[in-house]
């Protein structure tokens, strides 16, 4: 199988060897350790300020966006939301269980974020900024700039979901005045799914402790308290949070967070070259290296997803709803390498037969 999904997405060997091993009791002072030294990787990897922690939630990614909006807001707050497909909805989804007031900046799919967009909120009265670094339904990227600047002109709590775009785009937290940032195994940390983890800056930690518990699970502030000796409330995913440490070790022997973007920035750029004579245009306005999204031409994007999977064994991301024959997606995140995307190219031109 040769999997260029959008997660989860392939392990290397050495990750791969770590699941296939008892898993430890976790309550020790190796394991403590080896947790301290996932949160150092991580907040590293983002360029986060200091005072700044990471906490590793057991759950998917999504559980971490719920965790920022219960933690984070109150019924005091309200959010600017901004909704360019299945993950923006999500926030949008969660401000309304949780009584979070908000509004939304609904984007067709496929559009990019604008100056000009941006611009019509200014000086609302909003107090968060909840994002989807990439859109990774549809492969839009957000310019993480204007938003900052944004952000600050307004002074709003910046929430980023870096859920696919962490370790495939920049997020660095200092400088784009990111307060809470989340992300989760599956993506580009190439682990099982799982894990999800949260690096909060100064602001938002202050916003935990002070807002009331409103979720025993999903409460920062146990997490923050806990890991402050490398532990969890409660039992983790002992085994992917290994995984995850093996990982974060290998990026930072390979040059850290910066050499893995770089990398990962190559095989989408090589990818999008092999394919400019196959009947696919780009349909993101603004492209991720995480994830090139192509409009297939012909109205064939379920069939090629099925035809590829049962014909070549490769897999690669359907889309759903009214996106579904128009839309494919192909993932650079994981581990893979160009000669991957040359089986994958090849049985692309089969499959079309050219
Ligand atoms: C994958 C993803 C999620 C959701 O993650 P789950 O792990 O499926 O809960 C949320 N946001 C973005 C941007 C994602 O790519």
């Amino acid at each position: 199988m040769l999997n260029f999904t959008v997660g989860p997405v392939q392990s290397n060997d050495e990750v791969l060897q770590i699941g296939a091993q008892q898993v430890p009791y976790f309550r020790t002072p190796e394991f403590s350790a080896t947790m301290l030294q996932n949160e150092k990787l991580m907040l590293d990897f983002c360029n986060a300020p200091q005072g700044s922690r990471a906490v590793f939630i057991t759950s998917s990614g999504s559980a971490s966006m719920e965790a920022a909006v219960i933690n984070l807001l109150n019924q005091n707050d309200k959010a600017l939301v901004v909704n360019g497909g299945t993950f923006g909805q999500r926030f949008v989804d969660l401000c309304k269980i949780h009584n979070v007031a908000f509004d939304e900046i609904k984007l067709s799919a496929g559009q990019a974020l604008t100056k000009e967009i941006l611009s019509q909120y200014n000086a609302k009265n909003y107090t968060a900024f909840l994002i989807n670094h990439h859109e990774t339904s549809t492969g839009v990227l957000y310019d993480l700039d204007l938003v900052s600047q944004f952000c600050k002109q307004n002074d709003l709590l910046l929430v980023l979901d870096a859920i696919s775009s962490f370790l495939a785009e920049d997020v660095d937290l200092a400088k784009y005045g990111v307060d809470a940032m989340i992300t989760g195994s599956q993506k580009a940390l190439a682990c099982p799914p799982g894990i999800s983890i949260m690096v909060l800056g100064k602001r938002a930690i202050e916003r935990v402790n002070t807002n009331p518990t409103k979720c025993m699970y999903l409460d920062l502030k146990s997490a923050l308290s806990n890991g402050e000796r490398g532990q969890t409330p409660f039992t983790p995913a002992v085994g992917t949070l290994l995984q995850i440490n093996e990982r974060l070790r290998q990026i930072e022997k390979a040059g850290g967070a910066q050499a893995e973007i770089e990398r990962t920035k190559q095989l989408a750029l090589y990818f999008r070259e092999q394919i400019k004579d196959l009947p696919f245009k780009m349909f993101s306005q603004s492209p991720s290296n995480a994830v090139t999204s192509l409009e297939a031409l012909d109205n064939d994007a379920y069939d090629l997803f099925i035809k590829l999977k049962d014909e070549f064994g490769i897999w690669i991301c359907p889309n759903g709803g009214a996106l579904k024959d128009r839309v494919f997606r192909v993932g650079h995140i994981g581990n893979l390498c160009k000669d991957d995307y040359d089986v994958l190219v090849d049985a692309l031109k089969k499959a079309k037969g050219v």
